[in-house]
């Protein structure tokens, strides 16, 4: 069998598939097993009353109330397992705390039943497999480097979307858009993936090896600095492995997957990336939410700064955190998706807050600089007024490219209209470059590590690119 797709994530692997299924689908197989399970030891029970009490957890599993609660949970972004025990833990507490007494008797039940319907939807081990999805997403991306996927094939996907660039940056093989890849793909086979070709086969033989990327660090020989894109404080050693001038783009947003981390937790996090890199500058963006990053626990619509200017409390924990760890190294803050000088100005004042409020509890602090990304039409047009609110701009040419397009970065356009050689696109970086005005100007999107786009910007003047720490030495190379 031989799949194509889009190889997004460089990288040869092999493993067992894991075909995983959506989590509707299942919880349907897993209330199925569930009964076939509890059918044979209700067989083994002579005694009619006791086999009533399980004939009765079958019917708690079908009953119409329950499945409806638990499909809206995992509409709202829950795992099959989670949603099954948020759903059994409220029946628990309802069954407990009633009034009546055969209601609290069966309290037991539910403990019961949790137990061995979560049993069947615990999480699976993806540890050196194959993980072949219908839609993949950046959480999904974090959750399988974590459990030490193999590779990751998926239906859906473009090569812009955040699930490839996590992908990329942390070194997971990836191939998207790969045509019916669940159905195509047997549970357990053996697969081979070429993450470069986008190539996905149950033979070795039809996997052209894709040439290993150079990890020699190569001396810089321009004034450019290449800097690296990380979306977990680990990924700060890599920048630091793969000879990065420093951090370019911490995406923080991806520390919210799960659930929302304190100020100190934060602070923790920051303070160790910045000490990672040993004085070299670290640029902190503060969460870009919306887009294709919307969390279980923080689902909006609203990208970027909109978003932080309407949850004041969880914008400022954030950049106390930040501010905080800027005593440990050259820490500068990034604002993304910046659309009007207001929307900094907002954010100076939060920031002047913030800095009275950690004066005020005695913590130490430093001011840290503030930038701009430059990712949407507007940001492009008015750079040259950004450039008087702003210490340094970075030029997001992901966002940038799509928006000013019009077209979808994550869904169906046709690649070529999310490029940055679009006319209109290179039009619209080189009136940042201009208009930044003597501020210095990054390239943090995907484009930032195309040889002819280099080539395009440094021409331009521009300061830095930030690129995925494995093509830190590539860009190097061909700068
Ligand atoms: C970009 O838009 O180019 C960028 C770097 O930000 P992100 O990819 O995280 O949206
Ligand atoms: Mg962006």
């Amino acid at each position: 069998m031989l799949l194509k797709g889009k190889g997004v994530s460089g990288g040869t692997a092999f493993g067992r598939a894991a075909v995983l299924c959506d989590e509707k689908e299942k919880l349907k197989k897993a209330t199925a097993e569930f009964a076939k399970k509890t059918n044979s030891l209700i067989e083994g029970i002579n005694n009619k009353k006791e086999a009533e009490i399980f004939e009765c957890h079958i019917m708690l599993l079908s009953d119409p109330v329950f499945l409806t609660e638990v499909n809206e949970k995992i509409d709202a972004g829950r795992t099959a397992f989670q949603a099954v025990k948020e759903a059994l833990d409220g029946l628990y507490g309802r069954f407990y705390y009633s009034e009546n007494a055969t209601l609290k008797s069966r309290a037991a039940d539910i403990t019961d039943i949790k137990a061995r319907l979560l049993e069947i939807l615990k999480e699976t081990d993806f540890s050196g497999t194959v993980v072949v999805v219908k839609e993949i997403t950046p959480s999904l991306i974090i959750k399988l480097k974590k459990s030490g996927a193999a590779a990751v094939v998926s239906e859906n996907g473009s090569v812009l979307s955040h699930s490839a660039l996590l992908a990329r940056s942390m070194e997971l093989p990836a191939v998207f858009a790969v045509e019916n890849a669940t159905k195509s793909v047997s549970e357990g086979e053996m697969l081979f993936v070429d993450g470069c070709s986008g190539t996905v086969s149950t033979s070795p033989a039809e996997i052209k090896n894709a040439p290993a990327l150079p990890l020699q660090i190569i001396k810089e020989r321009s004034g450019v600095k290449v800097l690296g894109n990380i979306s977990s404080a680990e990924e700060a050693k890599r920048v630091a492995e793969y000879g990065g001038d420093g951090i370019g783009l911490f995406r923080t947003e991806f520390l919210f997957t799960e659930n929302e981390p304190s100020e100190e937790e934060q602070l923790n996090i920051y303070s160790f990336a910045a000490k990672a890199m040993q004085g070299k500058e670290t640029v902190i963006r503060t969460a870009d939410f919306g887009g294709d990053k919307s969390f279980s626990c923080l689902k909006t619509d609203l990208r970027g700064i909109r978003f932080s200017l309407k949850n004041i409390p969880l914008f400022k924990s954030q950049l106390r955190a930040i501010l905080r760890s800027a005593v440990l190294g050259n820490v500068k803050i990034l604002l993304p998706f910046v659309s009007a000088t207001k929307e900094v100005e907002q954010t100076k004042a939060l920031f002047n807050a913030c800095i009275a409020e950690l004066e005020d509890g005695g913590l130490e602090y430093k001011k840290a600089p503030l930038g701009v990304m430059i990712e949407t039409p507007s940001a492009a047009l008015i750079s040259d007024l950004l450039a008087k609110e702003a210490d340094f701009f970075s030029i997001g040419t992901n966002d940038l490219a799509a928006s000013v397009m019009a077209a979808d970065r994550f869904g169906e356009s046709p690649p070529e209209l999310c490029s940055v050689f679009q006319p209109a696109v290179l039009k619209a970086v080189e009136i940042t470059l201009k208009n930044a005005n003597g501020i210095p100007v990054t390239v943090c999107g995907e484009a930032a590590a195309d040889e002819r786009f280099i080539d395009f910007l440094k021409e331009r003047g521009v300061d830095a690119l930030s690129v995925s720490p494995v093509l830190i030495p590539k860009t190097k190379g061909r700068l």
